[in-house]
């Protein structure tokens, strides 16, 4: 199928990809870093895509990006996803600065939007609670603007990198007299403020990822709400269905296919090799087939944003469908590697540096994170389909 990439767009993927060659060590996921090594590896990496601009080409110029169209930012996003190249993305420049472009402040915007572009600071998302989850309209963080500040009292949890981000993006309510979705506001909160606690959550592949985050009479500047007081719902929608868009799991599942074709084509059990077995083969071509559909609606969604369309529906089609074929691959993975698929990446016998077992749990959360499949379809019912609220 042609989708029309221009001499340009070949010419960019090239370019990126002999960055990328040049860039990391070919074997950097081979290396069995553990998680602080790997964070340093990630800044560095980080790092050295800052003076390509890449990380933010698809910012206005003026803004310090290149003014690069959404299919320059699938090209560079397909090849540093598939490269498994990292530090590439973050959430500062994927959800805070589109939010902030469409309804910070000029002196936020100044204040703000360099420093993501150089990644000097680190963001972390404060929206779920303990209570609210699925149902986010339902928070109860409570800020109350008292002389020049908001008084925020709380929590979240859940909060991924919260234990590492200088600035936390909130979700709170302002306002409890009206319906939920309509007192609901953004503030930039300063992590390290008096009052802000963090603690660990350890995520079920053994890493610190996640936190709960107590906020007890923090002060927030009243100049830190982006947007207008209780007006935040609408700007959650719109990030969040952003966020679902922007996330390339198909190209992910794709190397992990790749990954694993090449395993079962070269490893023999009891002389054959497992490639030429039946069911493994319908298995993979079963997958290649989904992977293939979830990549066609991930370009869909872009389609729709490009051309000036609500892109809802698309952003979390896509967000289903390329975290439902990442668990089904992992879990097809890991029969195929039979007991050995079990072992992590610091066993000598481990298949594949151990990135079955990692996919194995880490996809779990695919289908949770950024709304849950069963919320997502809930969106696209009613926003895709046009039926009536559940
Ligand atoms: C690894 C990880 C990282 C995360 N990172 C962040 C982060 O950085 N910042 C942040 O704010 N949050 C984060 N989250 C939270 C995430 O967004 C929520 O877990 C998610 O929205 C689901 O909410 P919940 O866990 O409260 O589940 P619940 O809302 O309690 O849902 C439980 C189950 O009920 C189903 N359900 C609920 N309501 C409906 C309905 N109306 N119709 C059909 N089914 C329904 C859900 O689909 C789910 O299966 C993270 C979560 C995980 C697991």
């Amino acid at each position: 199928m042609d989708f029309g990439w221009t001499p340009e767009d070949n010419a960019f993927r090239s370019e990126v990809r002999s960055f990328i060659r040049k860039t990391i060590p070919p074997n950097w996921d081979e290396m069995n870093l553990d998680e602080e090594e790997e964070e340093v590896y990630a800044q560095e990496f980080a790092r050295k895509l800052l003076p390509t601009k890449w990380r933010v080409m698809h910012w206005p110029e003026a803004y310090g990006g290149l003014g690069y169209g959404a299919w320059r930012q699938l090209i560079f996003s397909e090849e540093v996803t598939y490269h498994r190249f990292p530090g590439a993305w973050d959430g500062g420049n994927m959800v805070v600065a589109p939010l902030l472009m469409h309804a910070g402040t000029d002196d936020q915007k100044r204040r703000f939007l360099g420093p993501i572009a150089n990644a000097d600071y680190s963001w972390c998302q404060l929206f779920t609670e303990p209570e609210s989850g699925s149902d986010l309209a339902s928070l109860r963080t409570r800020a109350v603007l008292t002389g020049d500040d908001y008084v925020v009292n709380g929590q979240k949890v859940f909060n991924t990198g919260a234990h590492l981000a200088d600035w936390g993006l909130l979700a709170c309510r302002t306002d409890t007299e009206v319906p939920k979705h309509r007192g609901i506001s953004f503030l930039l909160v300063d992590m390290k403020s008096p009052g802000v606690t963090v603690r660990p959550l350890i995520n079920l592949t053994g890493a610190h990822a996640q936190n709960e985050v107590f906020l007890e009479d923090v002060r927030v500047p009243k100049d830190h709400l982006v947007g207008r007081e209780n007006e935040g719902w609408y700007l959650l929608v719109s990030a969040l269905s952003s966020e679902r868009g922007g996330i390339n799991r198909a190209t992910q599942a794709k190397r992990l296919l790749d990954d694993v074709t090449g395993f079962v084509a070269s490893t023999a059990y009891n002389g054959r090799p497992i490639g030429k077995r039946p069911e493994v083969r319908n298995r993979l071509a079963e997958l290649a087939i989904a992977i293939d559909l979830a990549r066609w609606v991930f370009y869909r969604a872009i389609w729709a944003q490009v051309n000036g369309m609500d892109p809802t529906r698309e952003n979390s089609a896509s967000k289903i469908m390329g975290g439902e074929v990442s668990q089904r691959l992992a879990s097809t993975a890991m029969n195929m590697m039979g007991l050995y698929g079990q072992l992590n990446r610091r066993s000598k016998y481990t298949p594949l540096q151990g990135r079955i077992e990692m996919m194995y749990k880490e996809t779990v959360y695919y289908t949770i994170g950024l709304g849950t499949s069963e919320i997502n379809r809930n969106v696209i019912a009613q926003r895709g389909l046009g039926l009536p609220r559940g």
